[in-house]
């Protein structure tokens, strides 16, 4: 586990028009909760930070009509997965799976991803600095990922 003073200084340190956006997530979540009926939840954990993410998605006709999430852990991991059920509701299972990629390649360094095309997603590429939170920013995407991938198989 990194110590809590450590993830602290780290937050402090993300540039300021970033952490008001990730905090402003973080403190007023959009979409947290459960849905009544999901098509389907998975989950979540990255044991470095103890972050915890469960992601619950409606899905009619390919398309996610709803997301929420829950979870606990540090403002990144839960600032990101309240952005990430605002930026997939409306979106195809094929556009969700796009928005994962494109997400991913910005949050690993791919030089190729312009962020302004991601909207408030953008606020989590300062975390790139951090290697280590990198793991908190992309957990309820991975969880996404995988939930995309049962309903595939289903
Ligand atoms: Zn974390």
């Amino acid at each position: 586990m990194l110590d809590r003073e450590e993830l602290r200084r780290q937050e402090q340190s993300l540039d300021d028009l970033y952490r008001d956006i990730i905090l402003e997530y973080y403190r007023s979540p959009r979409n947290r909760g459960r849905l009544p009926s999901p098509t389907v939840s998975r989950d979540g954990q990255n044991p470095l930070c103890g972050d915890e993410v469960y992601l619950d998605l409606l899905v009619e006709d390919g398309v996610i009509k709803e997301a929420r999430f829950q979870g606990q852990g540090c403002s990144i991991s839960q600032a990101s997965a309240s952005m990430l059920t605002e930026a997939v509701r409306g979106l195809s299972l094929d556009e969700a799976e796009a928005l994962y990629d494109r997400f991913h390649r910005l949050m690993t360094g791919d030089e190729t991803v312009d962020p302004a095309e991601l909207g408030d997603l953008e606020a989590l590429s300062g975390v790139r600095k951090f290697p280590v939170r990198v793991k908190c920013a992309t957990l309820a995407w991975h969880v996404l990922d995988e939930a995309i991938k049962s309903l595939r198989k289903a």
